[in-house]
C-alpha cells in the first residue's frame, strides 16, 4: 500500500519492475503512491501482469503527508483540506502515512491530524521503515477513531518490497482484515551503506 517509483526522485524503481518483483513475492495487489504524482502508478497499471495496482500518491501538504488511493488526476493543490477535497471529488480514499513518525519531515501536524480524523479512510499503521513505537501509536489512533488500519514498505528499493503488507477480506472494496510484517527502519541502510562502499573501493 506503499511504494514509490523513479517518479518520486528519491527511487530509481521502473513501475514495471515493481510489478514484477510484487508478483515473484507472491504479492496479489500493490499500490503506487509516488510523492506529489500519479505518473509511476499510471505507468504500473499500464503493466500490471496480473497484479492490483493500485494508483496513488503521496502529497506533501502544508501540514505534512496525506496519501490519496484510487487516482486517476494529479492533486493539485497543496493545502491539506484541499488535497482532501481532490482526492474524493475523483472517487479516491484518503489515509496519512507514518502519522506518529516524527523523526521525519513528512508526518503530519498532530493537532491536524486530530482536525481531519473524520475525513479519512484509513491510516497507515505499519510502516516497515518506522520504529515501532510510532506504528503503535498510530494503530491506538486508529482504533480510537474507529479506522482501517494499512500496513505499508515505504519501498524506495526493490528488496523492500513487501516488507510490511496489508491483507483485505475483500480487495475490490478495500476491506482491511489485517497488517503483516515487521516494521525495522534501520534495514533500508544496509545496501545503501553497502553501495557507498563499493563505490569508494571500486570493488
Ligand atoms: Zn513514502
Amino acid at each position: 500500500m506503499h511504494v514509490h517509483t523513479k517518479y518520486s526522485g528519491d527511487s530509481r524503481m521502473e513501475p514495471a519492475d515493481i510489478v514484477r518483483i510484487a508478483k515473484k513475492k507472491g504479492l496479489t495487489g500493490i499500490a503506487v503512491t509516488d510523492h506529489n504524482t500519479i505518473k509511476g502508478g499510471i505507468e504500473a497499471s499500464e503493466n500490471r501482469e496480473g497484479v492490483n495496482v493500485i494508483v496513488g500518491a503521496e502529497i506533501m501538504t502544508d501540514y505534512g503527508e496525506v496519501i490519496g488511493y484510487r487516482l486517476n488526476q494529479e492533486i493539485k493543490s497543496r493545502r491539506i483540506e484541499e488535497v482532501i477535497d481532490e482526492i474524493k471529488q475523483q472517487g479516491g480514499l484518503v489515509s496519512v502515512p507514518h502519522p506518529f513518525d516524527t523523526v521525519r519531515k513528512g508526518a503530519i501536524d498532530q493537532i491536524k491530524l486530530g482536525e481531519i480524523a473524520d475525513r479519512l479512510d484509513f491510516v497507515e499503521t505499519r510502516n516497515a521503515r518506522s520504529f515501532w513505537f510510532s506504528n503503535d501509536k498510530a494503530a491506538r489512533f486508529a482504533a480510537e477513531h474507529n479506522l482501517p488500519g494499512l500496513g505499508g514498505s515505504d519501498a524506495h528499493m526493490a528488496f523492500e518490497i513487501g516488507r510490511c503488507s496489508t491483507v483485505f477480506k475483500d480487495e475490490e472494496k478495500m476491506i482491511v482484515d489485517h497488517v503483516e510484517g515487521a516494521s525495522n527502519p534501520l534495514y533500508p541502510l544496509y545496501p545503501l551503506l553497502r553501495t557507498k562502499f563499493y563505490k569508494t573501493f571500486h570493488i
